[in-house]
């Protein structure tokens, strides 16, 4: 799938797709040639540092991940933070025991210090819409629900020629909620998520905090969700890099896989002298 294809794609998704023309190449070996002590780096989980898995209870992390990015962390004076659709309680479940800074639910959620409480910057869904999904989803074998807060999740994996159905479905339940939902489509799954709030949102919100404030925000990440971020990292005087996987092509990307993207911050905390 080409870069250009998205950018022509008449889709819904126009908060999303708006941000996708302005994506620059970046390189990343040039990138670490330059000043990276003033980095403030901004990391999708699935699909980016974790391989995705069959679901999403499935995925391993590898060893040594969560050691080098606690070095990275503390050679940037704590400016690392997790953009996530996930919710933030299960990336700390994933990662412990740290619970990095960061934003889950695409920006619905957020932890503003490292160890520090999540706050909820979103209404929970309705019930009534949670609950029919889910209804819904068990009279189609391989659908999962992941309800999540101010957000919910819908993956399609196990059952790909289910996809379309289970596209109609929620744009046809989000019909009641035209100004407060958007659908956000991903690999393999469909979000809904609160309208407003996006982990391009959410980057800008962290680079407002303590230790992050001035820096050169690096974002990376390998999905449509991703997208704002990526855009914002840029306009905000930083890069963001992509990473190949069902939705960027191999030609499109900065990155080539979660492989990838653990040499490259292996790299960074050589540089930094982690
Ligand atoms: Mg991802």
């Amino acid at each position: 799938m080409s870069g250009s294809a998205h950018a022509t794609k008449p889709t819904a998704h126009a908060h999303l797709d708006e941000a996708w023309p302005s994506q620059r190449r970046v390189v990343p070996g040039d990138l670490l040639q330059g000043d990276v002590e003033r980095f403030a780096l901004f990391l999708d989980c699935d699909g980016t540092l974790l391989d995705i898995a069959a679901t999403p209870n499935d995925v391993r992390v590898p060893p040594g991940l969560v050691e080098l990015l606690v070095r990275l962390s503390k050679k940037l004076g704590g400016a690392l933070a997790i953009l996530t659709g996930r919710q933030l309680a299960e990336i700390d479940a994933l990662l412990a025991p740290v619970e990095f800074v960061g934003a889950g639910v695409h920006g619905a959620e957020l932890r503003a210090a490292a160890g520090g409480r999540i706050t909820r910057v979103a209404n929970a869904l309705p019930a009534s819409l949670v609950e029919e999904i889910v209804r819904r989803t068990q009279s189609r074998p391989g659908i999962i629900p992941e309800p999540k807060g101010p957000g919910i999740a819908v993956h399609y994996r196990l059952a790909p020629h289910l996809k379309d159905a289970v596209e109609a479905d929620l744009r046809g339940l989000l019909g009641r909620y035209p100004d407060d939902l958007v659908l956000c489509p991903g690999r393999k799954l469909f979000e809904i998520i609160p309208a407003g709030h996006s982990k391009g949102t959410a980057l800008e919100t962290i680079l407002g905090l303590p230790g992050f404030a001035g820096r050169q925000p690096i974002m990376i990440g390998d999905d449509m969700g991703d997208m704002p971020a990526l855009a914002a990292a840029q306009r905000l005087g930083g890069a963001g890099m992509r990473v190949a996987g069902e939705q960027f092509g191999d030609s499109d990307v900065e990155l080539h896989g979660p492989a990838d993207v653990i040499a490259w911050l292996q790299r960074l905390a050589d540089r930094l002298g982690a």
